[in-house]
């Protein structure tokens, strides 16, 4: 049974998004609600389910992304990863780096936040009342670079190291994904997706098994750079650099 890397519902949707930035409202000093644990739930019997009020979450997360805060973590671990990239480019043979698409080399910020956050994955695109379907909005091709990460993929490709994409987007986007990253400034020497009606256990074990088909064409992939766990597990790659998302999770 393929995990889709599309999460099925809003509901299940909002969950993850409002357990992911829990730790933000927290911190903000918002005060959580206790409500008594569900059944089955892992928790000690009596124990308090603590959790964030979905409204406050949601405006923390635009808050956090309009203030710059988001893009400058970005830039934080991109500094890093170019680091790297400098030094391994002139130490290796057919150097090379895989990025993941979304919320690492383009931006869908614009659409999730017609969803007021929530990942919906089907139906039309409406930007301005929402909802937007997300992948109406990927097949627009309006999506905007991720500005350090295409930052990072110019400095490459003057170092000589090829640029490769690894997205779990499907058959049928692939042309409008290139497109839009060609017209947002990217160069690359492949944008990789899944195969037509390919099945996989989960979203890392197609990327990675994409990063085993690079080196075994003789890539050295020094860099891999995403913004989800599952862009980054399975190794075949030298060093792995993980992006913020406060909004979602891809399993
Ligand atoms: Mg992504």
């Amino acid at each position: 049974m393929r995990r889709s890397p599309r999460p099925g519902t809003v509901a299940t949707l909002v969950l993850v998004l409002a357990l992911a930035v829990g730790c933000t409202q927290a911190a903000r000093g918002g005060a959580p609600t206790a409500v008594p644990a569900a059944p089955g739930a892992p928790a000690a019997p009596g124990t308090p389910l603590v959790v964030p009020n979905l409204w406050d979450t949601q405006a923390a997360i635009d808050a956090w992304i309009k203030s710059g805060r988001w893009e400058a973590e970005v830039a934080s671990v991109t500094a890093q990863a170019g680091g790297w990239i400098e030094e391994r480019a002139k130490a290796v043979s057919k150097p090379a780096i895989v990025l993941d698409v979304d919320e690492t080399a383009l931006s869908n910020w614009p659409a999730l936040r017609a969803n007021r956050w929530a990942r919906i994955v089907d139906g039309p695109c409406d930007l301005e009342h929402g909802p937007c379907g997300l992948r109406e909005w990927q097949k627009s091709g309006k999506a905007q670079a991720v500005r350090p990460v295409l930052a990072l993929a110019r400095r490459a490709r003057q170092l000589g190291v090829a640029v490769f994409f690894v997205v779990t987007r499907p058959p049928e986007l692939m042309e409008a994904t290139r497109r839009n990253l060609r017209d947002q400034g990217y160069e690359f020497t492949e944008v990789i997706g899944p195969p037509k009606d390919a099945k996989y256990p989960s979203s890392s074990d197609f990327k990675a098994g994409a990063r085993r088909k690079l080196l075994n064409e003789g890539w050295n992939v020094v860099a891999v750079i995403g913004d989800q766990e599952t862009d980054l597990a399975g190794g075949f790659g030298e060093r792995f650099y993980k992006l913020p998302n406060p909004v979602y999770r891809i399993r």
